[in-house]
């Protein structure tokens, strides 16, 4: 806003006004005046005391389809219908009196629509005094004791004021009391009736603070500009009934301060309220003659009523005014009464009224563009030209807007319907004016004497008065008494009578004394002098301390106003600054919202992360899991068949071998034959070399044992053919030489020897082992009953077998000693599944890995085994088998039954369905496995014993025992 103001068209200061930066806006105030009939549509409605609110009326409402809705407008004040003339001028006007005393000018005007009251707010009504008449009153109650004496005060013709001497001002005194015959009734309130009792003395206002060591002096212009034209209303013009002269429009004219001013105009000096006002009435009076005589409407004319008020510091001595024209202070206030603000439109008005009522509104118009540009430029920071010069009364003002001063407006309203759009325009106008800002008028400096002179000179006076009524005083022209004894001080005279014509001495005598007195007197008169002129030079240099003085103060006072202007700045700069970090605290509140916000998304979000990658890693291992089970079983599968194939190779080998063997054998009994027969005398002969060798080699096969072997052998317990022929082919230069025949009847012959050996049946005895005693058979099946996870074995593996060695009876250990002890075989491989359900072997023997020690105490053996399921669990099978002593002093172990104990995933069992009692193709093929596994795990040698329908049968060779040396 300083800034914008510092940008400006350089304006030309006054050189008496100081730069001022601090700004006030133009005051604004709205008055509702009463509906003039009770039943009229009221649109205005007063909300509060500084908002006023607007209804379309009825009519208006229909015809526009309801566009215009209520509209509120906030003033400085609103004044309702209720207000008194009193309380407006005390909230309005008082403060501009105030400041007019205080050498401030003011600017107070009225608008609105003809008829709105604006003449009723600014002059009144008897009884309802106007704020006028209430400013004037004022005034006076305030300067009243204080004011010079007529014609002290002189207006000069350029805007400015002189100050007449005592002579000068008497003359013009004198002069206008021979001309007019106004009568001196300064202190009665009266007179006119059409003006009388505008205020009641008990209503009145006074100003606090008036200088009293001033003069003052009131003086009071009214004009009437018309049409753009400027009008004196109390300039006198001799009349002239017959022909009168219309009057002479005047022309502003800008002083020497570059205030606006009408050249020429009427300025009356006014001692008194009453006077002021008649003076006022006089020019009303005027004003309305003219306007009937020119045939125009009030209305349309803006009449302006300039207060001026000069005031200068009384002298030294505090009696008269001091000549001094540069110490005389003007202040003027302005009262206008504008002209009603209506359209043209609204005017009823022809012709030239038409022009005229045109002009006014192009005035009030271009007033209205003054204020927009000035808005505009205060606003905007643009420095557009106001186009006061457009009218009179704007360019009468312009100092007001431009320079400084107070400005007030009192917007007049009329609630009737009728007024309502331009009501409308004049609240629009109103509003935008308050947004205008007008430089605040600033103190004046003021006069450098010292203060109270005016009372102590009175004092002074009266005490003087006092004193020498005291002494029988000096009255009426005497030789007052210090004179006298001034006079006493001299040497006294001499007799001055002469004696005679020849007195030579009295009159000499006289003269020395006279010419004595006289030096006495040259010589005061000089001491006078002297110390009047030391006086005079003091008093001087004491002007000068003085006048040094204030200028020090005046500097320090501009400093001061300087410090108060960086002080202002820098107010508004923390006011500003406060503004900025409020709104940056309140960013850094929605920003911290919203980073709290995304905060707990993030966490939200890392949350479900973790719970993902959980699941994933779950599955991730589930997925490793079930690999290592999928490639556990792959392996397991594998082996199995490896060593089912090498069976398979092995068992075909044997049955090659013993084919062989029988058709060798056939050979040879053929040949033995056909040499018998050839040579029946011949001794017995050594089978040939080659010949001799065949056997062992076959018998490396599983072949049928021959019986001789069968009690040589009995320390064997094995059915490993390898074994088998280790012992038995061993070559014995001693045993005697059997022959081949000999020997298979031998063997056919031991059949009937020993019917339950079914293992020691010949190779063709198959089908007499489904021939098997009923006790056996019905046992085996039993067996089947019980052992029912125990696989089928394929029936080409069962007949492959069929030609094994038979395998030599088991003995079963007794069961009587203290109950069955078991051998609980559980590999260390084995994991602790800490399942519910583990077998309770009581008195059982423990091992990791089978020995013949365990074996040779216990009757019972368990293999604890684990493998994998199909399904990826872990599967426990017991594993259970009889313990038999063999012949050759190991032991065998012959299972009999296994248990299968198995876990299952709650989530898995659902989809897999999968336990031990599923269908039986599946449990095939996995105990197939099983007993592959079992195999391995065991580290025995496996064999189908032959003949046997109970399935694998598993001997226990002792193996590591007898590797031992
Ligand atoms: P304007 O000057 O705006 O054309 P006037 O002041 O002449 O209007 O007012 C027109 C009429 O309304 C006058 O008779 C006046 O007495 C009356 N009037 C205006 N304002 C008020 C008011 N506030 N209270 C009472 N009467 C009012
Ligand atoms: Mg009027």
């Amino acid at each position: 806003m300083i800034r914008q103001v510092k940008g400006k068209t350089p304006r030309r200061h006054p050189p008496k006004k100081t730069s001022n930066n601090q700004k006030d806006p133009v005051g604004v105030y709205c008055r509702v005046r009463p509906l003039g009939a009770e039943d009229e549509e009221c649109c205005i409605e007063v909300i509060s005391n500084t908002t006023i609110q607007l209804h379309a009326p009825d009519g208006l409402k229909a015809n526009r389809n309801g566009e215009f809705k209520e509209t509120q407008y906030s003033f400085k004040k609103v004044f309702g219908i209720k207000t008194t003339q009193r309380e407006l001028f005390e909230d309005v006007a008082k403060p501009l009196v105030e400041d007019l005393i205080y050498c401030k000018n003011g600017l107070l005007f009225t608008y609105g629509v003809t008829g709105s009251g604006k003449t009723h707010t600014m002059t009144g009504s008897p009884g309802q005094g106007g704020l006028l008449p209430r400013s004037l009153d004022m005034i006076f109650n305030s300067i009243g004791p204080y004011q010079a004496k007529r014609y002290v005060f002189k207006p000069d013709d350029k805007n400015g004021m002189e100050v007449q001497n005592q002579v000068d001002a008497l003359l013009d005194r004198q002069k206008r009391e021979s001309q007019t015959t106004v009568p001196k009734t300064p202190n009665s309130r009266r007179v006119d009736p059409e003006f009388a009792d505008m205020i009641s003395p008990e209503e009145a206002f006074t100003a606090d603070g008036v200088d009293e060591d001033s003069s003052y002096s009131v003086f009071v212009s009214y004009i009437e500009i018309y049409n753009n034209y400027i009008y004196d209303l109390l300039e006198e013009t001799p009349f002239d009934p017959i022909k009168p002269k219309p009057p002479q429009s005047k022309l502003l004219r800008e002083d020497q301060n570059h205030n606006m001013y009408v050249a020429g105009c009427t300025e009356v000096e006014v001692k008194s309220t009453e006077e002021a006002f008649e003076v006022f009435w006089r020019g009303q009076k005027k004003r309305r003659i003219a306007n009937t005589q020119l045939n125009r409407e009030s209305s349309r004319s803006h009449s302006v009523f300039i207060i001026k008020l000069a005031q200068a510091p009384l002298d030294a001595d505090g009696d008269n005014v001091l000549q001094d024209k540069n110490q005389v202070n003007v202040s003027q206030l302005c009262l206008v009464d504008l002209a009603g603000s209506e359209r043209t439109s609204r005017t009823r008005a022809e012709g030239s009224r038409l022009r005229e009522a045109g002009n006014i509104n192009q005035s009030l118009m271009t007033l209205r563009t003054c204020i927009e540009v000035l808005r505009e430029n205060q606003m905007c920071g643009t420095n557009k030209m106001v186009p006061y010069r457009d009218s009179k009364v704007t360019h009468l003002f312009k100092n007001y807007f431009d320079g400084e001063g107070k400005v007030r407006m009192v917007v007049c309203v009329n609630p009737k319907a009728d007024d309502y759009e331009e009501t409308l325009l004049v609240m629009r106008f109103a509003e935008m004016t308050q947004e205008v800002e007008v430089a605040r008028p600033v103190d004046r400096p003021i006069c450098g004497f010292a203060a109270g002179r005016r009372q102590r000179n009175q004092a002074f006076k009266e005490e003087l008065t006092r004193r020498l009524e005291d002494r029988g005083g000096p009255v009426n022209g005497e030789i007052p008494t210090i004179l006298s004894q001034l006079l006493q001080s001299f040497p006294s005279l001499p007799a001055s009578e002469i004696a005679g014509p020849n007195d030579d001495v009295t009159l000499p005598r006289l003269i020395e004394a006279l010419e004595k007195r006289h030096k006495i007197r040259q010589m005061m008169v000089e001491e006078y002098n002297k110390t009047a002129n030391m006086l005079k030079s003091m008093l001087q240099e004491q002007d000068g301390n003085v006048v040094a003085k204030e200028n020090f103060i005046s500097e320090q006072r501009g400093r001061l106003g300087e410090k108060d202007k960086m002080i202002q700045n820098q107010k508004n700069e923390i006011d500003r600054l406060e503004k900025k970090s409020k709104m940056l605290e309140y960013k850094i509140d929605i920003l911290q919202k919203t980073s709290n916000i995304h905060e707990e998304d993030k966490r939200s979000l890392q949350n479900e992360l973790e719970s993902r990658e959980q699941r994933l890693q779950r599955e991730l291992s589930d997925k490793r899991r079930m690999e290592s089970r999928m490639q556990g079983i792959v392996s397991d599968t594998k082996l199995k068949w490896e060593k089912e194939c090498e069976r398979r190779v092995n068992a075909k080998q044997l049955e090659m071998q013993n084919k062989l063997w029988v058709k060798d054998e056939k050979l040879k009994q053929l040949k033995a034959i056909v040499t018998e027969g050839k040579s029946e005398n011949r001794q017995p002969q050594r089978p040939s070399r080659e010949k001799d060798k065949v056997p062992p080699k076959r018998s490396a096969s599983p072949s049928p044992v021959p019986s001789s072997y069968n009690s040589s052998q009995s320390s064997l317990c094995s059915l490993e053919p390898i074994y088998n022929f280790n012992q038995m082919v061993r070559p014995d230069p001693s045993s005697p030489i059997v022959s081949v025949a000999s020997c298979i009847s031998e063997w056919e012959q031991r059949v009937p020897r020993c019917p339950r050996q079914s293992s020691q049946s010949p190779p063709d005895s198959r089908k007499r082992v489904q021939g098997l005693p009923n006790s056996l058979g019905r046992r085996r099946g039993g067996c089947w009953a019980r052992e029912h996870e125990v696989p089928a074995q394929p029936a080409d593996f069962e007949a492959d077998h069929m030609t094994v060695p038979p395998v030599r009876p088991l003995h079963r250990r007794s069961h009587s000693a203290g109950g069955e002890r078991w051998v609980d075989h559980k590999p260390n491989t084995n994991v602790d599944l800490d399942t519910v359900m583990q077998p309770n072997l009581p008195n059982a023997i423990k091992v990791s890995a089978p020995s013949e020690k365990a074996l040779s105490k216990c009757d019972k053996y368990v293999l604890t085994h684990q493998e994998v399921a199909s399904d990826g669990e872990i599967q426990t099978k017991l594993i259970k088998g009889e313990v038999f002593k063999t012949r050759g002093g190991g032991q065998s172990v012959q299972f009999t039954d296994i248990e299968t104990l198995k876990q299952e995933y709650p989530a898995s069992a659902s989809r897999k369905r999968r336990s031990s009692e599923s269908g039986p193709s599946h449990e095939g093929e996995r105990t197939d496995g099983d007993w592959t596994d079992v195999e391995t795990r065991c580290s025995v040698a496996v064999e189908m014993r032959a003949g046997s329908n109970l399935g694998p049968g598993y001997q226990h060779h002792g193996y590591p025992k007898r590797r031992k040396p």
